[in-house]
């Protein structure tokens, strides 16, 4: 039956409520052209990519094409919305595209626009919107990943007009495609956390990709040494001080993966309504079980509330008045939320849904490594307890 009000055909798409609304006609624009690049040039490779553990070669050259951080239509200053809905879009398609984009445009580039001096980011924003600057942000260390804070081991120590860095960082995404990494170490003498742009060329650097991983197999996560490797002082961001000032990037960065979990959940969920539209049982659609269908309203209920929380934590960022807590609160709660759609779109796709031609196993298996990222569940729901309770249960 042919859709025919408007609340018809939202519910014959994975956003019935109409957040995608919210967007302005230039944003939406800047949107379709990356929906038509993605199911042009990126969908089709994906399948066989994941397999082999190998981004598929355009994709870079496909995202730094579309201007998704400075297209024309976005205005100046792009929205927090609008860049929610980015990720969201490419997250839709495929998870590890979502991280390759935001590896570059969230991490990299927040921790040089939010850590930076005006003249550094003046400096080097328009080479990383244009892509010709590649970076990574290194926080993570294979002995501290949730007590990063309190055990960062990484130090630098000032010597003349230089910084000599020691240490060593973990799961750092696109670590082997960067020009510049943004490593977050101790100030040997006051302690204090700083960030400094590492040129993975710098003499001491060493970037090893970790093998035999199961979720974001397109993603290159690098091990990387950092061996006496010597730096100047115009490669210290100027802005960051403490731990203090990266977990500010880091509330930022919890807010755009919470629409990266609400896009894996789209991708799931339509993957799971096209197979269970035309896998016949019983001699009917399986999309006519009962059962199913309880399944694909709860997967559409799921996502449609991830995308509303989401959402409002973008427009508190844009409002200047989102929390830390605030960003724990969605980055959990929508990546609880995912781990249950993930699973029931498998779920309904039977033994094919184990396969990657159904495309739902996809979403299913990179699920786990975004509920892992950006603070696990539980370092972010004992944020918020900290905030409901005022006592701090991290320990
Ligand atoms: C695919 C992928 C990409 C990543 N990309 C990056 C990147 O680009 N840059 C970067 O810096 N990092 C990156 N990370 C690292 C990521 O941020 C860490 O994996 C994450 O912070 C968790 O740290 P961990 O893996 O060391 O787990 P651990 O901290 O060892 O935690 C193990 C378990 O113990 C639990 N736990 C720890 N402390 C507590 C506590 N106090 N109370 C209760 N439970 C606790 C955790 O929640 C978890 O369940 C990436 C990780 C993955 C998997």
């Amino acid at each position: 039956m042919a859709p025919t009000t408007v609340a018809d055909r939202l519910y014959r798409t994975c956003d019935p409520y109409g957040f995608e609304l919210l967007l302005t006609e230039g944003e939406r624009a800047v949107l379709a052209r990356l929906r038509r690049a993605l199911d042009r040039d990126v969908a089709p490779l994906l399948e066989d990519h994941w397999e082999r553990g190998e981004l598929p070669g355009p994709v870079r050259d496909t995202l730094a094409g579309l201007h998704l951080m400075d297209a024309p239509e976005l205005g100046a200053e792009p929205r927090k919305v609008y860049e929610g809905f980015r990720t969201f879009e490419l997250a839709r398609t495929d998870a590890s595209v979502a991280v390759v984009h935001g590896g570059q445009a969230v991490l990299f580039r927040g921790a040089v626009r939010h850590g930076g001096s005006p003249e550094q980011v003046a400096r080097l924003d328009p080479a990383i919107r244009a892509w010709r600057t590649r970076g990574a942000l290194a926080i993570t260390e294979p002995g501290h990943g949730s007590d990063v804070a309190r055990g960062l081991e990484t130090v630098a120590r000032r010597v003349g007009g230089e910084w000599v860095i020691d240490g060593a960082k973990r799961w750092i995404g696109g670590a082997a495609a960067a020009h510049l990494l943004a490593v977050v170490a101790r100030d040997a003498d006051d302690g204090a956390a700083k960030i400094f742009l590492v040129p993975t060329a710098a003499p001491g650097v060493r970037v090893e990709r970790i093998e035999r991983k199961t979720a974001l197999r397109m993603v290159d996560n690098g091990h990387v040494t950092l061996d006496r490797v010597r730096v100047s002082e115009s490669h210290r961001l100027q802005r960051v001080d403490s731990f203090r000032d990266v977990a500010r990037l880091l509330r930022a960065m919890r807010g755009d993966t919470a629409f990266l979990a609400a896009g894996v959940q789209a991708g799931a969920y339509e993957a799971a309504l096209a197979y269970t539209g035309s896998r016949t049982q019983f001699g009917r659609a399986v999309a006519s079980f009962q059962l199913v269908q309880d399944k694909l309203a709860t997967m559409l209920g799921n996502l449609t509330a991830s995308l509303a929380m989401a959402v409002r934590l973008a427009q508190r960022e844009e409002e200047g008045a989102a929390t830390d807590a605030d960003a724990s609160l969605a980055k959990a709660w929508v990546c609880r939320r995912m781990r249950e759609t993930v699973a029931l779109a498998r779920e309904v796709c039977g033994g094919n849904g184990l396969l990657l031609d159904t495309r739902v196993a996809r979403f299913f298996a990179d699920a786990e490594a975004v509920y892992t990222f950006e603070g696990t569940d539980e370092v972010n729901q004992l944020v918020v307890g900290r905030a409901v309770t005022g006592i701090g249960a991290f320990v």
